[in-house]
Formats: C-alpha cells, sequence, structure tokens
C-alpha cells in the first residue's frame, strides 16, 4: 500500500509502514531495524474533541470530512495462553507512544502498522472509552450520527471493550455503559430524549434482544435522508444509567451464544445497540445571539427552533476467524458463513471505500446495511480492532490489523442532523410579523401625529407671522397717514398765515375808506364778525346736508316699508276679494237651492191638497203652509236635536233675553238672535209669545234699521211667519209693519229678502179686516213693485197676495157689502194679473186663475175686466184648467156675470 493514501492532510495521519518502505529509506531504522514513515502530526494524549480517534477537524460545521478513526487494542494473556504460549513471545510489539503495532512475522522480521491509537493490554477502560468512544459521543450529543465498532477474532475483547457492565468492578465498564453516562450527564430531561434499541443480527436476521420473539426484523431506509433505522425493534427510553444497565443484560441474556471451541462466551452474531438522542439547541441559539449582540435579534427571532438529533450505533462485531479454525460443526457451518457474509461484505465496502472505488457494495448484506452511514456514510465512525497476543492466531491477527489499516482510509462526510421544525417557525414568525406590524401601525401614527403637529405648528407660525406682519403693515400706514395729516396740517397753517397776510394787504385799502366813512368799528373786528358769521352759517349748512342726507335715508327706508306694505295690502286685498267672491258664490247657491226647496215644497203642498180635498178656498194660504213645511223640513233635516236646543234655549235664556240681542251692537250676534227669533217664530205656539214680548216690534224695528241683507231677510221671514196669525196681523199692522215693508220691498234687491216680503204682505192680504188700511198704506203697491225682479218664487208670493186680497173682497162682496170696484184695479194690478195668468210656473198660474175667478164675481169690476182682457183668461180658465175646482168655478162666474154674457154673446163666444 502506498503511503499517498493519507488524503486528508494533517488529521488523516495514518500509515502503513511496510517493508518496502525500509527499502525506499535505510537510514530510518526503527528499533526493530524497520523504517518508520513519521505519523503527520497525530496529537498524543486524551483530548476533548480536538484529540482521539477523530482528530480535531471542526465539529460545528454542518458538514464536515471525517476519517474512520481505528484504534488496535491487545488482550492480555488469558489463563490458557499463559499456559500455551509460556515458551513463545506475542506475535505483536505495541509501540503505543509511537501508535504503532509490530507484527512479528519471525523472530527477525515485522511488519509495523501505524493507527490512531494503540491500546497495550494494560489499558484501562476509562481509556479506551475515552479515545475510543468519548468522541463520538461528544459528537452524537451535538447531533451527528456517531458509530463505534469492534472488530476482531473471539475472544480478543471485543465484548470485554464495548458491553462489559462492570458491576462488579466499576473500572470495567465498557464503552456502551460509558456512552450512556456521558449522554445522561450531557442531556437535559425537560427538553431532550434518550431512546435505546437492542438488537442482533444472525444468520442475515435481524432479532429484537428487548424482546427475542420480536424476530426477523427489516431494515428500513429513508430515501430522503439515507437515514437507516430498524423500526420494528423495541425503542425504550433512558431516563437513569441504572435502567440501562439492566437493559444491556436483559439483552446479554438474551444474546445467542453458542458455545465454539475457542471461546466458551463468545458470541458468533453481531449486537447493535442504537442510542437516538433528541435534543432542542436552545442553548446554542442564545449563545449566537449573545455573540451578534442586540443587531441579531431578528436573526435568533427568525431562527426557527432546532431538534438536533444524534444516533449513536455500537456494534460488537461476530467474531472475524476463518470458518475453518471456529471448529462449528453441523449447522453452526451455516452459521459461521452467514456471520462471514456480513462480514465479508463489510470487508469489501471497507475496502471499495478505501480505494475510492465508484461501487460499494452495501447492499450485500445485512450488515452493510445498517452501518451504511457509519462507513463512507455521514457518521463520525470509530473502530476498535482488537487482537489477542498468542502466535497460534498470527493469522487472524494479521487479518484484523490489515482490516483496520483498510478501514483508517475511508473517509466519512460527517453531516449534523439537525431538523428545523418550520411549522413553530411559521407560528413564531406569524406572531413577530404581528407584533411588527403592530408597532408599525403604532410607529405610523407617531409619525403622523408628529406631522399633523408640526403641520398646526407651521400653520400657526404662519399666521403669527402674517398677524405681525399685518400688524406692522397697519402701524406703517398710520404712521405715514399721521405725518401726511401733520404735514397736511403744517400746509394749511402755512396757507392760511400767506392767506392772512394777503387778506391783510387788501384790506388796509377799505379800511383806510371805512375810517373815512365814520363806521367806527375796527376793521379787524368786522372781519372777524364776518368769518364768525360766515363759520356759523357753513356749520349750519353742514347741519343741514347732514339732515337731508339722514332723511333721505329715512325716506328711502320708508319707500322701502311702504312698497313691501303695499304689496302686503294688495296681497291681503287680493284675498278679501276672494273671499267675497266665493261668500257670494256661497250665498247665491244658497239662494237657488233655498227657492228651489220652497218651490218643491209648495208644489208638493198643492198637489197633496187638491188630492186631499179638492178645497180651492183654502189654497190661498199657501204661504202658511209653506213656511210651516220649510218650518218643519228644517226642524227636521235638522234633527230633534237642534229643535230641543232651540226649546231649551227658549226655557234657559228666555225670550226676552234673545229679543234683547237682537238690538246688539255685534252684527254676528244681531244674524245669530234674529235666526233664532225667526225659528221660533216658525212655531205657532211661540208666535203669540214672541209678539207679546215685543219681537214683532223688535223685528220691524231690524227691518227698519238694519243695512245687513241677510238681518232684514231673516226678519222679513220671521214677520212673515208672525204674519200667519190673524192676531199678528193687526199688530203688524198696527205698528206701522206695511210701511216698513213697503219700504223693504222697495229698496230690497236679493230675491230671498223680497219672497220674504212679498209672503209677509201676502199673508197680510188674507185679512179681510185690514183690506182698506193695507192697501192705504201701499201695501198693493209694493206688492207689484217686487214683480220687477221676476224671481218666480218672488212672483208666486205676489200672485198669491193678490189672490188673497181679490179673496177677501169677493167674500165680503158675496156677505152684501156694498163695494166699489176692486182696490187691485185701482192700483193697477189688472195688467200684470192678466199677464200671468197662464204663466209657466204653476204657483204663479193657479193664484192668478183664482183671483180672476174672484175679481169676476163682483160684477162692478167686469166693466175692467173685459177692457183689460180678463175675459179671455177666464174663459181658457173655465175650459183648459187642469185642475177642476178652478175649472168649475171659472165656469160659475162667467155665466153669473151678466156683462161676461152680453160680452161673450156680442162676441160670439160659447162658454
Ligand atoms: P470476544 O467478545 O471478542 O469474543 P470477550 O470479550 O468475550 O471476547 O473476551 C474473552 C475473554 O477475555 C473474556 O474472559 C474476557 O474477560 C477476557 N478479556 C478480553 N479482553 C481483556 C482485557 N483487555 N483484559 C482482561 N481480560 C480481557
Ligand atoms: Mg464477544
Amino acid at each position: 500500500m502506498a503511503s499517498g493514501a493519507y488524503r486528508n492532510g494533517v488529521a488523516k495521519g495514518s500509515m502503513k509502514v511496510e517493508r518496502s518502505a525500509v527499502a525506499v529509506n535505510p537510514s530510518a531504522k526503527s528499533s526493530s531495524g524497520v523504517k518508520v514513515k513519521p505519523a503527520p502530526s497525530l496529537t498524543s494524549g486524551v483530548r476533548r474533541s480536538t484529540t482521539g480517534l477523530l482528530g480535531g477537524s471542526g465539529k460545528d460545521d454542518a458538514s464536515v470530512s471525517g476519517r474512520v478513526r481505528v484504534a488496535v487494542r491487545l488482550r492480555p494473556r488469558n489463563a490458557e495462553e499463559m499456559v500455551a504460549d509460556a515458551d513463545f513471545a506475542d506475535c505483536v510489539e505495541l509501540q503505543p507512544e509511537l501508535k504503532r503495532l509490530k507484527l512479528r512475522k519471525n523472530n527477525w522480521d515485522s511488519d509495523t502498522f501505524e493507527f490512531d491509537e494503540v491500546l497495550t493490554e494494560f489499558a484501562s477502560q476509562k481509556r479506551v472509552y475515552e479515545v475510543v468512544a468519548k468522541p463520538v459521543v461528544e459528537s452524537v450529543l451535538d447531533g451527528y450520527n456517531g458509530t463505534v465498532m469492534a472488530y476482531g477474532q473471539t475472544g480478543t475483547g471485543k465484548t470485554f471493550t464495548l458491553g462489559r457492565l462492570g458491576e462488579e468492578d466499576t473500572a470495567d465498564r465498557g464503552i456502551m455503559v460509558r456512552s450512556m453516562e456521558d449522554i445522561l450527564a450531557d442531556v437535559s430531561p425537560e427538553s431532550d430524549s434518550v431512546f435505546v434499541s437492542y438488537s442482533q443480527l444472525y444468520m442475515e436476521s435481524i432479532q429484537d434482544l428487548l424482546d427475542p420473539t420480536n424476530d426477523n426484523i427489516s431494515i428500513v431506509e429513508d430515501p430522503k435522508t439515507g437515514d437507516v433505522s430498524v423500526p420494528g425493534a423495541t425503542l425504550v427510553e433512558i431516563r437513569d444509567q441504572q435502567s440501562f444497565v439492566e437493559l444491556l443484560r436483559l439483552g446479554e441474556a438474551h444474546r445467542f451464544a453458542a458455545n465454539t471451541k475457542l471461546n466458551t462466551e463468545s458470541s458468533r452474531s453481531h449486537a447493535i445497540l442504537m442510542v437516538h438522542v433528541k435534543r432542542s439547541v436552545r442553548g446554542k441559539e442564545e449563545l449566537l445571539s449573545s455573540e451578534n449582540g442586540n443587531g441579531s435579534h431578528m436573526v435568533k427571532s427568525f431562527r426557527p427552533p432546532l431538534v438536533r438529533k444524534g444516533k449513536l450505533v455500537v456494534v460488537d462485531l461476530a467474531g472475524s476467524e476463518r470458518i475453518d479454525k471456529s471448529g462449528s460443526e453441523g449447522h453452526t457451518l451455516e452459521e459461521a458463513k452467514s456471520i462471514n457474509l456480513s462480514l465479508s461484505a463489510l470487508g469489501k465496502c471497507i475496502n471499495a471505500l478505501a480505494e475510492n472505488s465508484p461501487h460499494v457494495p452495501v447492499r450485500d448484506s445485512k450488515l452493510t446495511r445498517l452501518l451504511r452511514d457509519s462507513f463512507g456514510g455521514t457518521a463520525r465512525t470509530s473502530l476498535v480492532v482488537t487482537i489477542g497476543p498468542s502466535p497460534r492466531h498470527r493469522g487472524e491477527t494479521t487479518s484484523t490489523i490489515m482490516f483496520g489499516q483498510r478501514a483508517m482510509k475511508v473517509e466519512n462526510m460527517v453531516k449534523i442532523k439537525e431538523e428545523f421544525d418550520y411549522k413553530s417557525l411559521a407560528r413564531k414568525l406569524d406572531i413577530q410579523l404581528d407584533k411588527l406590524i403592530a408597532e408599525n401601525e403604532r410607529q405610523q401614527k407617531t409619525f403622523q401625529d408628529q406631522i399633523n403637529r408640526i403641520a398646526s405648528d407651521a400653520q400657526n407660525q404662519i399666521s403669527e407671522a402674517e398677524r405681525n406682519y399685518s400688524d406692522a403693515l397697519e402701524n406703517e400706514r398710520l404712521q405715514y397717514e399721521r405725518d401726511y395729516k401733520e404735514t397736511i396740517k403744517r400746509l394749511e397753517v402755512q396757507w392760511a398765515t400767506n392767506q392772512r397776510k394777503r387778506d391783510d394787504d387788501k384790506l388796509i385799502e377799505p379800511k383806510k375808506e371805512c375810517l373815512d366813512m365814520g363806521l367806527g368799528t375796527s376793521s379787524s373786528e368786522q372781519i372777524a364778525e364776518l368769518k364768525q358769521s360766515l363759520q356759523k352759517e357753513i356749520s349750519l349748512r353742514q347741519a343741514a346736508e347732514e339732515q337731508i342726507t339722514t332723511l333721505r335715508g329715512e325716506v328711502v327706508q320708508w319707500r322701502r316699508a311702504e312698497a313691501v306694505a303695499n304689496t302686503e295690502v294688495i296681497k291681503l286685498r287680493k284675498k278679501l276679494e276672494d273671499e267675497e267672491k266665493q261668500k257670494v258664490k256661497l250665498e247665491e247657491e244658497i239662494t237657488i237651492l233655498g227657492s228651489q226647496l220652497l218651490r218643491l215644497s209648495f208644489e208638493a203642498d198643492e198637489t197633496r191638497r187638491s188630492l186631499d180635498r179638492g178645497d180651492s178656498g183654502k189654497i190661498l194660504t199657501g204661504l202658511d203652509s209653506l213656511m210651516s213645511q220649510v218650518r218643519h223640513l228644517q226642524l227636521k233635516d235638522s234633527g230633534n236635536g237642534q229643535k230641543a236646543s232651540i226649546a231649551k234655549l227658549f226655557e234657559q235664556v228666555g225670550l226676552q233675553k234673545i229679543l234683547s240681542l237682537l238690538e246688539s251692537e255685534d252684527a254676528e250676534v244681531r244674524i245669530h238672535a234674529v235666526k233664532v227669533v225667526a225659528n221660533l217664530a216658525a212655531e205657532e205656539a211661540n208666535q203669540e209669545k214672541i209678539v207679546e214680548a215685543g219681537g214683532l216690534t223688535s223685528l220691524l224695528m231690524l227691518l227698519r234699521g238694519s243695512e245687513d241683507e241677510m238681518i232684514r231677510r231673516v226678519a222679513a221671514g220671521a214677520i212673515a211667519n208672525l204674519a200667519m196669525n190673524e192676531s199678528n196681523q193687526e199688530l203688524i199692522m198696527g205698528e206701522g209693519g206695511i210701511s216698513l215693508l213697503s219700504m223693504t220691498a222697495a229698496d230690497a234687491e236679493d230675491p230671498q229678502t223680497l219672497r220674504m216680503v212679498a209672503g209677509a204682505i201676502a199673508n197680510l192680504c188674507g185679512n179681510d179686516k185690514l183690506q182698506t188700511k193695507l192697501r192705504g198704506e201701499g201695501g198693493i203697491k209694493a206688492l207689484l213693485g217686487m214683480v220687477r225682479c221676476g224671481h218666480p218664487d218672488v212672483l208666486a208670493q205676489v200672485a198669491r197676495g193678490i189672490a188673497n186680497f181679490a179673496k177677501c173682497e169677493s167674500r165680503a162682496s158675496s156677505q152684501g157689502s156694498k163695494l166699489g170696484r176692486s182696490l187691485l184695479i185701482d192700483d193697477g194690478a189688472l195688467p200684470w194679473i192678466v199677464q200671468n195668468a197662464n204663466n209657466e210656473a204653476s204657483p204663479i198660474r193657479r193664484h192668478i186663475e183664482l183671483a180672476l175667478c174672484h175679481l169676476a164675481q163682483h160684477e162692478v169690476n167686469a166693466k175692467d175686466m173685459i177692457s183689460g182682457g180678463a175675459l179671455w183668461e177666464l174663459v181658457r180658465i173655465s175650459r183648459d184648467c187642469s185642475r177642476e175646482d178652478i175649472r168649475t168655478l171659472a165656469h160659475r162666474t162667467l155665466i153669473s156675470s151678466p156683462t161676461f154674457q152680453a160680452e161673450l154673446r156680442r162676441l160670439r163666444i160659447e162658454c
């Protein structure tokens, strides 16, 4: 083998000194006469981390190169060897200080090999642990995978080195126990965990040493990480050393041990202890942040929590001796083959790795699969090769040494096994982000506030500056104004002085004249006087001007106010006019409705009478029935409530009181009072009382004195009602009622007033005793005067009055009174009678027909009637009148009058 195999510099100082080397450099002589190539800077002594088999490669690097470290341990002679080999020297000679081993070939020749550590038969278990395993354990605690293996011939002390429990003698404790001691001492029970599995590989089958029934466990390889695990094996958490020792003992008890010729205790199985160490690396994180100072605050915060997983694999390999030497028989031969299958596969892999071969036959055996990352993988690996001293086993010892030498050339890429907890990192980051967002918001707010404050300060300062500036400007202006005024004043004074001088000069002459004229007043006095009066004049004029200005202003204001008032007045006037128009309209409507009602009532009454009795004599009292009809309707329409309330009023207030209200100052009150009285007068029972209480007089006074059309109308209506009673009729006449009614008839224009007046007169016309007086006081004339109105209701009342009057005359005539020509004819009623004898309105026509009949009954009227054209009307009535009683009456009248008969004969008219 070439020394050029040292590929990794100083730390890889491993070499094999062969005889050929002697030839190359014969001057370099060893004690045994061989030349030795010095081991490059292999440090001696035991130092943590930087020494030991694993050397001083930077452990904190996530990935470092590392060579498989190999130590050789020599077992002391056992009792048998003491005897058997008593005459022979050991086959090896150790030079531990030089880390060399000499393998004697014969008495004069030997091969020298250099190892990372050479452990003599006197090496304590403690020292073996420290140089072989401790650096690996420390690596595991730092998150690397680590492997410690013992390789050697059966009985050379592999189990002694690795698995000794040291219960009798603490100093005997092997690597497994000591490793666990160190691990447990270093981990923190709260945050870290230690799990252990213990299995054996026997005849290519993995068996759980903690549960032997759990057999043929499969090996699982993580395709991503390449991690190898035996998930089927029992994992036991280790919390204390004692439980671990118990576990090892249990495993040992289960360990299959075959009795072999070489050593009854020896095992032909591979025992595999796996220790899984999981650590959280808080301590390291803190160290990092403290190193970097405050600036690294964020780095720390954003660092995901680290969990370091280290795996320590301790492999107690089966004996490496050749089958033929093991003395195996029967199935144990197969056994030996299987044992060697795994071992020879391991050897092949190591050879391939040592030679940098592109193909490493890892998959050839279960052992190599299990140790895949221990050799040429990502673990720190330490191999201890055990040898015995006996020259009888020289061959085995040689091969063991050669195995170890090859293993020293295997390089591992050591990777730290760190896992990032991204979930909790994300959580942390979220929290951090939220904190930052909140902080940012706060800062923004503060910033905005600051900006606002600065802006408002600036604004204030600007305002202040502006104010100062305008103040200064104003002061400046005032100052200029003052200066200007003073200058003006000075100039004026100057001017006045000049003027005075000039005036004085001018006055010299007149002054002389004045003196000459003997006025006796000094010119200066005069001037002063004049000036004074002038000044007075000026101030007066100024005052006057001011006054004028003020007055003008006032006038303007007044005009404005007036204009406003005028528009208001116009508006109000307009409103008033509208109101009046509305009122007139309503009144007209009421009038029309009233007249329609009267007409209908009258017609109904007449129809009823003619149907009931056919008595023409009583038709003349039309108004009586009309009024009572109206009254009846009114009371009926307004309901019992009004009737009752009026009666109640009558009782409570008293008639006298009501009548006194007729003279009230208030027109409204008068109107209401007269309405109430009119309503009362419609009741026959009240009529006498009203008249007795002076109501008639009051009503007549009202008729005479009032200018209110409505009062006159209602009063006339009331009088008309009262005039239905015979005794009242006399009273009315006695109190000059007819002249008052005549006056009203003459100047009233309202058809309803005229209707009432005409009605009242018509009632009076029906009184036999009052005929002459009535006619004498102008009653008939007043009645006829009202036809000018043309309203059928008025005309009907006029016709009724005429009919009443004619009836009374004919009655008097039939009772034998000596009467002259009818007063109606005297007062010129006949033309109107004839004219309206065939009036379209039946109430008018009926009354006139009756009047004609009554007039015709009095012979003295016949001549006038014939000449007035009344005869023709009588004939028509006697022939065509729809009412039979009137027709008969007309006929009888015509027959009974000789004058009419003669005329009819003359005219050859048959009747
Ligand atoms: P292996 O496991 O390699 O077959 P063992 O560890 O069983 O060998 O050792 C065989 C015998 O040798 C045991 O009795 C053991 O106590 C003893 N032995 C091995 N190595 C030493 C040593 N370094 N010091 C004292 N006794 C040892
Ligand atoms: Mg053993």
